[in-house]
């Protein structure tokens, strides 16, 4: 039990409106209770002199991507959810950007994906700011990769946001006397290609190994079970999986179909991460505890599960810590218990062989083809600075006070986990080092609220009114 008490307060320089939360928890004392605070969590509703104009968003921009130089102020790499919503509520801000998208289209990196993605949470938890998802698409619908896809394209038209597609970074570095990037792009041209061949042949898949547990395994493996093919996934490890049902629990994220937007934004964003996952936790183990034998026959098939009651189950830190990890349950299980699918609990693939894979218990599985579904590639932000900013022909070096990738790499901070004082590390946040540089990402929800504090940020500090930042946060996890 604990008592939730709200706040608002203003600060003088910069001029921001501001709210908050005070939650106070009672301790037992000498001579009975006293109420102590657990948890003080303030973040900007608005700036004061620039609460932003939506209609803003309306307005064509200054076509900025015409000439051989692009003047702009910020520029955005990617045109994802994250990538739209902040150069939107830059946009709002006043202030124009430019994105930077490799893909061809706005939202091919939804369209290519694989054929039954669709969304394990409410749509209502997936708006973005300033355009909803029309009514059709609202719960109990799930949100599949093409309407997601069509909505970003949608939304950076409707908006005119500055998206420059195909476009390939070729060199980039900052120059820390000014203050400034410089970025060198390769953009699409009209050139067109004729490819002509001898011989062309069909590969005949019939057998299909699935290697991963988590969601995206469960869902390729219902695209494979579904075009006719022989399926086993291979589960290395216990799995958590829970219930799509937990997950619309208004006490949980269903609370965004149940309360505005806004509301279930402050509800469910403004605790410290490390108590998020707490609660989370609490709420499906005391679901679970309702229906003990719920994943009973999940396990007598073979396939190694962590349930809900299991005290190490934390969807926030899988989130957090390692992007996923976890399967919420829209019905893959049952193809597994029904035994329509196979399944290798407890062993990995060793080696390939000519037909098929060799596993860490010494068995073999035949398979036509491998997918392997065993997470994002990118969860390390310097890796992934390093190979969207790196380009080895370019010596920063020559130029005084000019970092290069490599220098900009080593300044950044690690990216996801939590640090001591429960926030995650160094996401949606100003770098220790590295000036001007932001890193935004995550589902959309923490995208959409904290896409907020970062663009407010850049806002201030365009205009020379950033405070400096809170720099007691201790580093290590
Ligand atoms: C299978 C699956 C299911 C998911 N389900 C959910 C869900 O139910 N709910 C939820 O909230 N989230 C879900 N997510 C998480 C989802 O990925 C994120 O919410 C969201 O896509 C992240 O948005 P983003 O804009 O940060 O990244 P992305 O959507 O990956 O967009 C990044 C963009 O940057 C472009 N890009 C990359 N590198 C470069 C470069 N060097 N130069 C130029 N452009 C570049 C890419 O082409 C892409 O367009 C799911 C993810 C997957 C894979």
């Amino acid at each position: 039990m604990f008592i939730e008490c709200p706040i608002s307060f203003q600060t003088k320089s910069p001029s921001l409106l501001c709210a908050g939360k005070i939650v106070l928890l009672p301790v037992k004392a000498n001579d009975g209770i006293t109420w102590k605070v657990w948890v003080l969590s303030t973040w900007v509703e608005e700036l004061v002199d620039n609460p932003g104009d939506k209609n803003l968003l309306s307005l064509p921009g200054p076509n900025v991507t015409d000439g051989a130089v692009v003047e702009t102020d910020v520029v955005i790499i990617g045109a994802g959810t994250s990538g739209l919503m902040t150069a939107a509520r830059l946009k709002a801000l006043g202030t124009e950007s430019v994105i930077l998208e490799r893909s061809v289209k706005i939202g091919d990196s939804w369209a290519n994906r694989y054929d039954s993605l669709k969304f394990h949470v409410p749509t209502s938890n997936c708006e973005m700011p300033y355009k909803f998802f029309p009514k059709e698409l609202q719960s109990p619908h799930r949100l599949s990769k093409d309407e997601v896809a069509e909505h970003l394209q949608q939304y950076a038209r409707e908006f005119h946001l500055n998206v420059m597609t195909s476009t390939i970074i070729q060199s980039s570095c900052f120059d820390k006397k000014e203050k400034k990037w410089t970025l060198h792009i390769q953009v699409a041209n009209n050139d067109v290609k004729t490819i002509s061949c001898k011989h062309w042949f069909r590969l005949r898949v019939l057998t299909v190994a699935v290697v991963g547990s988590a969601n995206t395994a469960f869902d390729v493996m219902r695209d494979c079970w579904e075009a006719g093919l022989k399926t086993t996934m291979i589960a290395r490890l216990p799995t958590y999986i829970f219930p799509y049902e937990y997950v619309m629990d208004p006490h949980g994220v269903g609370a965004y179909d149940v309360m505005p937007l806004d509301a279930a934004d402050r509800l469910l964003n403004t605790f410290p991460s490390t108590l998020d996952g707490q609660f989370s936790h609490g709420l499906f183990a005391h679901l679970a505890s309702q229906e003990p034998d719920r994943y009973s026959a999940l396990s007598k098939a073979g396939f190694p599960v962590l349930n809900s009651r299991n005290p190490s189950t934390n969807v926030i830190q899988n989130l957090f810590g390692r992007g996923g990890g976890h399967y919420i349950d829209v019905g893959g299980t049952d193809l597994i218990v029904e035994g329509k699918v196979d399944v290798r609990g407890m062993v990995e693939p060793t080696a390939y062989t000519e037909v098929g894979l060799r596993l860490s218990d010494g068995s073999h599985l035949e398979a036509d083809a491998v997918i392997w579904c065993n997470g994002f590639s990118d969860r390390n932000v310097r890796a992934t600075a390093r190979e969207i900013l790196d380009d080895p022909s370019y010596d920063s070096r020559l130029k005084d006070g000019v970092l290069g990738p490599q220098e900009i790499v080593e300044q950044l901070d690690a990216s996801w986990g939590v640090d001591i004082e429960g926030e995650v590390r160094g996401v949606w946040k100003r770098h220790l080092l590295m000036e001007n540089y932001w890193v935004i990402g995550g589902t959309i929800q923490h995208q959409r609220w904290w896409s907020l504090p970062m663009v407010q940020q850049i806002k201030l500090a365009l205009e020379g009114n950033l405070p400096p930042a809170y720099r007691d946060t201790p580093t290590a996890a």
